[in-house]
Order: structure tokens, then C-alpha cells, then sequence
């Protein structure tokens, strides 16, 4: 009757929206930092969507990522795996070597 309970739990996809984890994590926050759009000068994200031949214009009150002069929308950040709701991710990365060890 193992099997029961797993099928009892809904996916996360089905989770109703108010419950979902938007906790959202930085790979390397060493580099990247979490940063505020402040004002009317335009702001655009550094890279594009696939396929789509625009940049996105990085809007006042948004969050992005920032490193140094290159900034990037959280769409962006997560897709190109600089930002993750995987609350766990430096375990299931394996652990960094350390110096001399
Ligand atoms: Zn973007």
C-alpha cells in the first residue's frame, strides 16, 4: 500500500498557485546579486528569449540579477540555471573541493 500515498500527493504543477514555493535560490552568489530596478531609465535584461528578437525591458519595482555591468531578469536567470527553486541544489551538486584537501 506503499505506492497509495505517492499517488494521493498532487504534483507541484497542480498545487493551487497560493501555495507554491517561490522561494527562488542563487547558483553562484558569489558573482550574482539580487537587485531592485529603481527609476524610469530604461533597463533591459542582457540576454534574449530563444527565438525572440527583442530584449526584456526591465521594469521599475522588478528584481533582476546583477553582475557588475551585466543584468538579467529572473526568467532569464532560471532558465539559463543562474537562479533555482531547487532549495537543496549545492547538495544535489555535489560539494565543491577545497583547497588543499
Ligand atoms: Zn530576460
Amino acid at each position: 500500500m506503499a505506492n497509495e500515498d505517492e499517488k494521493n500527493q498532487p504534483a507541484e504543477s497542480e498545487l493551487p498557485a497560493d501555495t507554491a514555493d517561490r522561494r527562488l535560490y542563487v547558483i553562484d552568489g558569489e558573482s550574482w546579486r539580487a537587485a531592485t530596478k529603481r527609476g524610469s531609465e530604461r533597463q533591459y535584461c542582457y540576454v534574449q528569449t530563444p527565438g525572440d528578437a527583442y530584449f526584456h525591458l526591465i521594469l521599475d519595482g522588478e528584481i533582476f540579477l546583477s553582475n557588475g555591468d551585466e543584468q538579467i531578469c529572473l526568467n532569464c536567470a532560471l532558465r539559463r540555471g543562474l537562479l533555482t527553486t531547487d532549495r537543496l541544489h549545492w547538495q544535489h551538486r555535489g560539494r565543491p573541493s577545497l583547497p588543499g584537501t
